[in-house]
């Protein structure tokens, strides 16, 4: 698959084939450029790879919302368009306020919802959270908000799709291939360099996930994007007595989802440093286990089959970072996406290529321009898990 050998030049150079980078080199190649998308290790290996599958619209900023559902209607129509299933199942997204504060957070980003066209999202009471998820301890609970819409895809399914389809598009795509340097002409980007060569290209595109801000160093560019591991554990065999949604105890940040014949657990750590460490903290399950069997007292009787860690990559505003780098022409970055970067990655490979052909794409990406930190602007998101 990737022994083709590298170009003299390209278009476009895509650094980092994860979904965000796959998306991007297959709408490129749909629109008549043929980028050339270079991956260090494998496609998907990085936090892609790591990644628990959620795909959900409830965000609290508009920008957010709008991308995600058309990252869902994109996800909806993925089999026709790139020829695979991308496994979405859309079994609803369940978040639970277990404080004032939190269900005041849920009620305005219910109304920023419904205001970005996700009518379907409802702000439900302790019962309604009761009747989709029975088994929850519910004594603590406050509110909770309900999309049905929302739901779970295949990570590799979709990362792998968009890599095919985009080598059927016109574009290269190679694995094991390292871009170690940047080169600069007159301060635009003029080349990039691999062990194995160098390719000249006036445009190139941070697709590097956690590691986005070592690559905006090639082009001597601080890029704020920082990496935080996160915790994945999977039970043996376990099921409730109804089928359930994925949901998230938003105070806490465990979350929960069906995952084969088991439950998917997760959870950030506050406490977690910023480091590329992806190594299991067996210690963590412990802390873990503790609010899950809280929430989720049925948990008592199951047992840990496995876990893993990935990175974050997270931004200072909790948005991803779409758009040209100030102060150095051709560098492009699409990046920080801060934990929700699968479910906006076919949505960001669209709207990003849009820009990139010199169209205008259907939802502004002003929000997440490089540039707003520069000027202290920007709206948080709030809904990150
Ligand atoms: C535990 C966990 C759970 C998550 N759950 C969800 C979820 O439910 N839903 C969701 O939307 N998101 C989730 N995420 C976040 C999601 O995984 C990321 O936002 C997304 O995968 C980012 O994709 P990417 O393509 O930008 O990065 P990556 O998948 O990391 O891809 C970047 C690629 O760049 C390559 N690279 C880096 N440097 C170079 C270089 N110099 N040359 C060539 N290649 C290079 C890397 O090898 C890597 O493959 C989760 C993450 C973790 C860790």
């Amino acid at each position: 698959m990737s022994r083709a050998d590298l170009p003299a030049t390209a278009e476009c150079v895509i650094i980092g084939g994860g979904v965000v980078g796959c998306s991007l080199a297959y709408h490129l190649g749909r629109g008549g450029v043929r980028p050339l998308l270079l991956e260090r290790g494998e496609l998907g290996g990085g936090s892609t790879g790591r990644c628990a599958g959620g795909v959900r619209q409830q965000f609290s900023t508009a920008v957010n919302v709008r991308v995600s559902r058309l990252s869902r209607a994109m996800l909806e129509r993925f089999p026709e368009e790139i020829g695979v299933s991308a496994e979405l199942r859309q079994i609803g997204y369940l978040f639970l306020a277990s404080t004032e504060d939190e269900a005041a957070q849920f009620a305005r980003n219910v109304e920023v919802q419904h205001g970005a066209g996700l009518h379907e999202v409802e702000l439900l009471d302790v019962a309604g959270a009761l009747a989709l998820v029975p088994e929850l301890r519910a004594d603590d609970l406050v509110a909770a908000t309900w999309c049905p819409t929302d739901g779970l895809a295949g990570p590799n399914e979709v990362t792998l799709g968009y890599a095919a389809a985009a080598r059927r598009s016109g574009a290269t795509v190679l694995e094991d291939i390292e871009v170690v340097g940047i080169d600069l002409e007159g301060g635009e980007v003029a080349a990039v360099r691999t062990a194995r060569g160098r390719v000249a290209t006036p445009k190139v595109v941070d697709c590097a996930g956690p590691h986005a801000a070592q690559v905006g160093r090639l082009a001597g560019i601080e890029v704020p994007v920082t990496p935080f591991r996160r915790h994945i554990f999977l039970t043996e065999t376990f099921s409730l007595s109804r089928p359930v949604p994925m949901t998230v105890d938003f105070h806490t940040s465990f979350y929960f989802h069906p995952e084969g014949d088991g439950l998917l657990l997760g959870m950030s750590d506050p406490d977690e440093p910023a480091s590329f460490d992806t190594s299991v903290a067996w210690d963590f399950l412990e802390h873990l286990i503790e609010h899950a069997t809280w929430r989720l007292p049925a948990l008592e009787r199951s047992r840990i089959r496995t876990g893993w860690a990935g990175l974050y990559e997270m931004s200072p505003d909790h948005q991803g970072i779409v758009g040209e780098a100030p102060g150095r022409p051709g560098l492009w970055l699409c990046c920080g996406f801060s934990g929700h970067g699968f479910m906006q990655a076919p949505a960001i490979g669209h709207l990003l290529a849009e820009r990139l052909l010199g169209r205008e794409p259907e939802i502004d990406l002003a929000p997440y321009a490089p540039e707003r930190f520069a000027h202290g602007q920007g709206e948080p998101e709030v809904a990150v898990i």
